[in-house]
């Protein structure tokens, strides 16, 4: 029989597709010593019962507590690292003043590698204390704080695809924090690339790196022709915003006669590879592009409540067969929390379908799917589902109503995302790793 690294016995909950999630009931799930799920093994199989002898003679058996669940952990597709120290601040300035009085001063601080260390370790924790076990990081300019990032990630235990932040335009950036030319952008993302790298060799560290053009407004043409050679050179992921606002959208008509999804395209931007944030305002036409790329979205609900200048119509981008998932957009989003955007996703949708989009409304299981399985497959990872040759990349969830509700499936799901907090969250695992512990030290064995 094989060594297992861990064996979980209890109920699962994971996507099957975009509108249903699966509810089992009492399974074991094996994960071998690569932190890969190998096994899924019914109440009803032979062998269960031998297989989960083994697991207790082995002292691998976690069993689920009968009020809690076992769930995927979460993709964020959309995090600005350095801006969590004012998630919750100035969510009622216009945009161009968040970004002037507060964003850019406090990215700025992160030439200080003690503070960036400071935030960034208190950053790693509490995602992962909310179940996130992926994220994708904007960094700072910063090319040693964005290493310090990883270094974070790494240790933590998290998945993590990191850029540094590339923006050299001077007329759309201030004088204190801006990448001093075109040239020095883009070998300090070189620079970068090669010490992630090394750090993946060297230590194993889950990590990988990002092409990061802030926006299209923030750079100057040069630099995102180079950005999308060095991408197609080391064959790496690409992020950035995409159509977030109005004023962003005229930016590109403006100044490149061309729509923001296209300028991005025409500089090897828009790839397969690629997670463009937000798109509330993206075309039809557009929308084509996106197809025809493959590109994903990162949908950031909260986020665009302040900033969005409308609802992103994720229902419709799904039917045109564009991969989806969901981002906090820390610190546009005030909330770190999967679960809180998960929530807005649903409630901003019904506000589309009453502002006249047909066919808007989003279900619990449809952000569910964006949470899990629209996050994973953005970035190209076997994640967000506890299927064989998926990533034990798990959360074992309280039901904190549990006494009191109703104990059908679907009932239990629902409260499950509507309901959950940190402190529900009792347990997270990447690639099998205990990565989160709130469930004391033998309790549920
Ligand atoms: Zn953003």
């Amino acid at each position: 029989m094989i060594t297992y690294q861990i064996v979980f016995e209890g109920a699962i909950i994971s996507s099957a597709t975009f509108d249903k999630a699966d509810f089992t009931p009492e399974v074991l799930t094996c994960v071998d010593q690569s932190g890969t799920i190998d096994r899924v093994i019914s109440a009803t199989d032979n062998d269960y019962q031998s297989v989960k002898q083994a697991a207790i003679d082995s002292n691998i058996l976690r069993k689920i507590p009968k009020d809690c669940y076992l769930l995927p952990g979460f993709t964020d597709l959309h995090i600005h690292a350095p801006q969590w120290p004012q998630a919750g601040l100035a969510l009622d300035k216009p945009l161009n003043e968040w970004l002037n009085t507060y964003t850019f001063p406090l990215e700025s601080k992160f030439k200080n590698l003690e503070f960036a260390e400071k935030v960034y370790q208190n950053l790693v924790a509490e995602l992962l204390a909310n179940g996130t076990t992926t994220g994708l990081y904007f960094g700072s300019i910063h090319t040693d704080a964005n290493l310090i990032l990883a270094k974070i990630c790494g240790y933590l235990g998290q998945r993590a695809f990191i850029g540094k932040v590339v923006m050299d335009n001077p007329e759309q950036t201030p004088d204190y924090y801006r990448d001093a030319s075109s040239e020095v952008a883009l070998s300090e993302t070189e620079v970068f690339i090669q010490q992630m790298l090394d750090l993946h060799q060297q230590t194993g560290a889950d990590i990988t790196p990002v092409i990061t053009p802030r926006f299209v407004p923030s750079c100057t043409e040069e630099t995102l022709r180079g950005l999308g050679q060095l991408a197609q050179q080391y064959d790496l992921p690409i992020q950035s915003h995409c159509s977030e606002s109005l004023w962003e959208d005229q930016y590109a008509i403006d100044h490149f006669k061309l729509r923001d999804a296209q300028v991005l395209d025409k500089y090897g931007l828009l790839t397969d590879k690629a997670v463009m944030a937000h798109g509330t305002q993206l075309s039809d036409t557009d929308l084509t592009l996106f197809e025809q790329r493959q590109t994903s979205l990162a949908h950031c609900p909260i986020s665009n409540a302040y900033f969005g200048n409308s609802v992103m119509r994720v229902n419709e981008v799904i039917t045109k067969n564009i991969n989806v998932g969901l981002g906090t957009d820390i610190s546009g989003g005030f909330s770190l929390s999967i679960y809180r955007n998960m929530q807005q996703a649903i409630m901003s949708s019904q506000m589309l379908q009453d502002s006249g989009q047909k066919q808007a409304r989003l279900s619990a299981a449809n952000a569910f799917y964006l949470a899990t399985i629209g996050g994973a497959d953005a970035l190209h990872i076997n994640s967000g589902q506890i299927k064989v040759g998926f990533k034990a990349d798990l959360q074992i969830v309280q039901d904190q109503y549990f006494a009191v509700s109703s104990n059908e499936p679907q009932e239990i799901f629902e409260r499950l995302v509507y309901h959950t907090n940190k402190e529900n969250i009792k347990q997270v695992y990447v690639s099998g790793k205990l990565v989160h512990n709130n469930l004391g030290e033998n309790n549920g064995k």
